[in-house]
């Protein structure tokens, strides 16, 4: 119940303007955090292995830096959060409104780093078209989207969503249970997170 409260007073804004943007968002050494971020997810889809039609974002948040590696090896991104006000600011995004939050230093690092030469508009409008469905998720519940995901994902990402929204660790192994039941089997489940962090910021949410 108090992780609830919290996250009714989560600011998508704050939380960018926190995570993803400087200081914090600093990309010239791999000793920072969002390099680091964008370094596995690229390392973990150029293996080639792990692709398909479908993989969902669960906890996707205000922020897409998480698809963009992930973006070329599936017909279709699906990506959920808990809260309206991160989804809306994702379709902002993905519609390409005015005054959306800029990734694009985010892109062109992944296409860096990807080493293919590709011009970093490409990417962002290949995501842009992956990205057709923005759905409400509660990993808490057994059945996070209310109803089966039809067909199952051939994958399933989640970032800094499941150690940040469980009071400890059974109730993580729960949700970990509970987004698996949206993968098929033989499915990939990619996990990217944080140790030893008791809080963090999104505005007036602590
Ligand atoms: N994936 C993003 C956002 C992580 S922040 C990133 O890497 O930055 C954690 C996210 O979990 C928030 O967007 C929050 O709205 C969401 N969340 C909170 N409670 C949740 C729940 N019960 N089920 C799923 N997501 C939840």
């Amino acid at each position: 119940a108090a992780l609830r409260e919290g996250y009714e007073r989560f600011d998508p804004r704050a939380y960018l303007q926190n995570n993803y943007l400087p200081p914090r968002a600093d990309f010239s050494s791999e000793e920072f955090v969002v390099p680091w971020k964008l370094r596995c997810l690229a390392e973990t889809f150029a293996s080639g292995e792990i692709h398909g039609r479908t993989l969902i974002d669960v906890g996707s948040g205000p922020t897409i830096y998480q698809l963009l590696s992930a973006c070329d090896h599936f017909e279709e991104i699906v990506a959920t959060d808990y809260l309206a006000v991160n989804r809306e600011e994702l379709g902002r995004w993905a519609r390409g409104e005015p005054g959306t939050f800029d990734w694009s230093p985010f892109i062109q690092h992944v296409c860096k780093i990807e080493g293919r030469g590709e011009p970093w508009q490409e990417k962002q409008r290949r995501l842009r078209a992956r990205l057709r469905r923005i759905l409400p998720i509660d990993v808490h519940r057994p059945d996070p989207l209310g109803a089966p995901l039809r067909p199952p994902a051939d994958a399933v990402l989640s970032a800094f969503c499941l150690e940040a929204v469980s009071p400890d660790r059974a109730a993580f192994a729960r949700a970990l249970a509970h987004v698996g039941s949206l993968l098929r089997p033989g499915g990939h489940a990619l996990l990217l997170g944080a140790l030893g962090e008791s809080f963090y910021l999104a505005g007036a949410a602590r």
